[in-house]
């Protein structure tokens, strides 16, 4: 199975992640890991993408590029794989599309998790940290049993800058932006799988393995 998984910042992406690559025993790379992996490696498209890092630049879309083909080349993805943070760009998608090809595989579906504008405010504005111990709480996953006290240690829970509903807005925006136009460009290819990440986690893996034709182990 070659996938990539697309959703909005608090679609519950990387959660989905973990859980379909176990079902389906087949590597999870996401843009943060092949970096990660090509500097430990010590590829020269990794020192070049470390190089943009450290200068706090962005990685140019033919040194990403690079890294994903090295990485879609390495022996665990020879039978599938389950992209995530990648493409996130038409200009990506088509670089992608033309390295599979030179691979010789083809994608064989798109998931994007989709949940509702309202619903992913309210996760991706819900974290709650200890200002003493800096525990994590979330108002509406994982709610502190002392309400607005920390239930360890008793300190203050505060809201993180990231965490505020102006950033969360501006999150989904960008991503919304960017992403929009990757939708149609899938939904064209006859790829794309829409997926209601508004359920409870269990439901949207089950949803998903179903509509792959597997059965969750
Ligand atoms: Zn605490």
């Amino acid at each position: 199975m070659r996938i990539i998984l697309m959703g909005p910042p608090g679609a519950g992406k990387g959660t989905q992640a973990d859980l379909l690559v176990h079902e389906l025993g087949i590597p999870h790379i996401s843009t943060g890991d092949m970096f990660r992996k090509a500097l430990k490696e010590g590829t020269p498209l990794g020192l070049e993408a470390k190089r943009y890092m450290d200068s706090g630049g962005l990685v140019p879309d033919d040194v990403t590029i690079g890294i994903v083909k090295e990485r879609l080349d390495m022996a665990d993805a020879a039978n599938g794989f389950l992209l995530d943070g990648f493409p996130r760009t038409v200009p990506q998608a088509d670089a992608l599309a033309q390295t599979l090809q030179e691979l010789g595989v083809a994608l064989d579906v798109v998931l994007d998790v989709v949940v509702d504008r309202d619903a992913l405010l309210a996760r991706l504005t819900g974290r709650r940290v200890c200002r003493a111990c800096g525990a994590t709480y979330h108002l509406v996953f994982n709610p502190s049993l002392q309400g607005d006290k920390c239930q360890s240690c008793g300190g203050e829970l505060y809201q993180r800058d990231d965490d505020t509903a102006a950033t969360a807005e501006n999150r989904l925006d960008v991503y919304n932006k960017q992403t929009a136009p990757l939708v149609d460009y899938y939904k064209k290819k006859g790829l794309l799988l829409e997926v209601d990440g508004g359920k409870p986690v269990d439901e949207v893996t089950r949803d998903i393995l179903k509509a792959l034709g597997r059965e969750k182990r």
